[in-house]
């Protein structure tokens, strides 16, 4: 029997992550399905508890419920708990795994795909909303060097930092607004804000971008006012289409035991 498997988000018309999983099975010989569903804003929970029913195997979760799928696993991994998020839910019979593949995509697309080498750099991670939340863990256990949190709204970032302070790793990692960039200067600078799809510009100083810099912004599909800033800057820029397509791979991992490739996908997507 063909197993099933769906993003559940709401909107989720847009999401490309049905074509992605039909390019990884098709690749890797998997008898699977993937499909979009749209969840009511309120009913979250039960929309999982239908496709559990109707024999979903698995689902990835979207905005705006990756929240309540932490809430709604009764297993989290470690990057799940981190993230306090889960976007992959694998369903079993003595209950519902809850995973959270953002920050290993993420990862994996900057040292596979990108050729960033994590150890011993400076990282700086703008914004403190779920998104930045989600990549932390794997970037300090990645191995950099330092790891600064800036946001626009300061509290934000020194909260982010300090639900990690406990953590074994913890010690790169520290939080600012964006004055306290005056000066510092970073190997790899990450743009985890939802500032691109307004088309804001964030005030960073132009020497945030250290030589050969790679600047990454997770928002895909279209360039944005970060992207330019930091090609005028001199540095290699790179949206977020790797870290969708590689979270996706780490998705299919966890629900079918084999890694798909990604690198076909991820220039058909950027052919589009
Ligand atoms: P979120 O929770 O709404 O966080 C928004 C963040 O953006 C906050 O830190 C906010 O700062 C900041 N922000 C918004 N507008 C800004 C502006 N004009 N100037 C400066 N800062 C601004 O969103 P999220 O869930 O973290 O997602 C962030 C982005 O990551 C989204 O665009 C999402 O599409 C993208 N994403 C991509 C992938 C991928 O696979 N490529 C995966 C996950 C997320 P304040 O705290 O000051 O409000």
């Amino acid at each position: 029997m063909t197993d099933r498997y769906a993003v559940i988000g709401n909107p989720v018309a847009h999401s490309r992550s049905p074509w992605i999983h039909a390019q990884f099975a098709q690749a890797t010989g998997q008898d699977m399905e993937y499909v979009r569903i749209e969840s009511p804003l309120e009913g979250f929970a039960q929309t999982v508890d239908d496709f559990r029913r109707r024999g979903g195997c698995g689902a990835n979760v979207t905005l705006p419920f990756k929240e309540a799928a932490y809430r709604y696993s009764a297993v989290l991994t470690h990057r799940a708990r981190a993230a306090r998020a889960a976007n992959t839910l694998q369903f079993a019979e003595n209950g519902v795994l809850g995973d959270n593949t953002d920050g290993a995509g993420l990862v994996r697309d900057l040292v596979s795909n990108l050729g960033c080498a994590m150890a011993g750099i400076r990282v700086l991670l703008i914004g403190a909303g779920g998104a930045a939340r989600g990549v932390i863990l794997p970037l300090l256990e990645a191995g950099c060097a330092q790891l600064v949190v800036a946001n626009r709204t300061p509290a934000r970032a020194a909260a982010l930092a300090a639900e990690f302070a406990s953590n074994e790793r913890a010690h790169p990692l520290s939080a600012t607004g964006f004055d306290g960039l005056a000066g510092a200067s970073f190997d790899l600078v990450i743009n985890a804000t939802s500032a691109g799809l307004s088309g804001a510009a964030l005030p960073l100083p132009a020497t945030v971008f250290g030589r050969d810099a790679l600047a990454y912004d997770m928002v895909y599909g279209h360039d944005t006012p970060f992207l330019a800033q930091a090609r005028a800057a001199g540095a290699r820029a790179c949206d977020g289409w790797g870290m969708l397509v590689e979270q996706a791979a780490e998705s299919f991992l966890l629900w079918r035991g084999v890694r798909p490739p990604t690198a076909p996908v991820l220039a058909a997507l950027r052919a589009v």
